[in-house]
C-alpha cells in the first residue's frame, strides 16, 4: 500500500510535468473508484490551468482556479505521465490529457483494487476527507510536544494513538514500528503514559525515518514516464516491521510480535519499553 513517502515521491515526480499545464480533456472509463467521481472532475477540470500539485496526508491535490482535484491511491493505486497513445491496460481507470507544456501526455490513474479515489474540492472549501486531520509529520506544527499534550489521559496503546489521523497524518505501519524501535519505546504502552522526553524522542524519529525513506524514493522518480516501470515502493532496511521471531539487532533477543489495532505489531521486548 503507498505510505506517506510514496504519495510524496509521487507529488515530486509529477509536479514538474503538471505544474503549469493545461488539462485537455477528462476521460473517465468508469463513473466510480472507491467512491462515485463527482461530476465536478469532468465539468470543471477541462480547460483549467493546473497551478499546484500538492500533497495533504495520503491525499494528493491538483489545484486549478475552478477547484481542486483530490486524488488518493488507496491500496493499489499508482499514477504516472505518459505520451497520449500509450496503450490502455485493464485497471486504467482515469485518463487527464494535458495541454501546454504537457501537450502530448496524459497523467493515467490505475488502481486494479479500486479503494482509490477522484474528488472534487471547490475554491476555499476544505474536502470532509481532508478536514479534522492532524498536522503533517515533516511540517512544523508536529513535535514532541504536540504528541504529549494530545495524549494525557489517552488508555489506547501508543501505537495506535501515534496511527490516529486526528493526532499526526500519514504514519503508517510500518514506520509507526520503525520509530518505536528506534525510540526504544514498546507499542503496548498506553499513549497517557509515555514522558514528554519520550514523546521528543518519537517525534524525532518519525520524521527521521519518514525523510529517509522519502530521500530513497528519489531513486525511482524515472519510473513516472516508463510506460511499463510499475512505480516501486521503497527497498528499505527494516529493523522492525516484518521481523517478528527474528533477533533483535541490538540486543540479538527474538523480536515479539501480536495484534494492535488488527494490525501486526513487531517490537523487542527488552530494548522497547
Ligand atoms: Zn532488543
Amino acid at each position: 500500500m503507498p505510505e506517506l513517502p510514496e504519495v510524496e515521491t509521487t507529488r515530486r515526480g509529477l509536479a514538474p510535468h503538471l505544474e503549469g499545464a493545461r488539462v485537455q480533456r477528462v476521460l473517465l472509463r468508469r463513473p466510480d473508484l472507491r467512491w462515485p467521481i463527482p461530476p465536478e472532475v469532468g465539468e470543471c477540470l477541462p480547460g483549467q490551468r493546473i497551478d499546484a500539485v500538492r500533497r495533504r496526508a495520503k491525499y494528493l491535490l491538483l489545484d486549478t482556479a475552478a477547484g481542486s482535484a483530490v486524488l488518493h491511491l488507496g491500496m493499489s493505486g499508482s499514477l504516472r505521465v505518459l505520451p497520449a497513445d500509450t496503450p490502455v491496460k485493464p485497471h486504467d481507470h482515469v485518463d487527464i490529457a494535458l495541454a501546454g507544456h504537457g501537450a502530448g501526455r496524459v497523467l493515467r490513474l490505475t488502481d486494479p483494487r479500486r479503494f482509490g479515489c477522484l474528488l472534487w474540492q471547490a475554491p476555499g472549501e476544505v474536502h470532509p476527507l481532508l478536514a479534522g486531520l492532524g498536522p503533517e509529520p515533516l511540517g512544523d506544527a508536529f513535535d514532541g510536544e504536540h504528541l504529549f499534550r494530545l495524549s494525557r489521559g489517552r488508555k489506547a496503546p501508543v501505537k495506535a494513538f501515534l496511527m490516529d489521523q486526528r493526532v499526526v497524518v500519514g504514519v503508517g505501519n510500518i514506520y509507526v514500528a520503525e520509530a518505536l524501535f528506534a525510540a526504544g519505546v514498546s507499542p503496548l504502552r498506553a499513549a497517557g503514559q509515555v514522558s514528554r522526553e519520550r514523546y521528543g524522542r518519537i517525534a524525532d524519529e518519525i520524521r527521521t525515518v519518514l525523510a529517509r525513506a522519502i530521500t530513497r524514493g528519489g531513486t525511482t522518480l524515472r519510473d513516472f514516464l516508463a510506460p511499463d516501470g510499475a512505480p516501486g515502493y521503497f527497498e528499505q532496511e527494516l529493523s522492525a516491521y516484518g521481523r517478528g521471531g527474528e533477533p533483535c539487532s541490538r540486543c540479538g533477543r527474538p523480536m515479539r510480535q501480536a495484534t494492535i489495532a488488527q494490525r501486526a505489531t513487531v517490537w523487542c521486548g527488552t530494548c522497547q519499553r
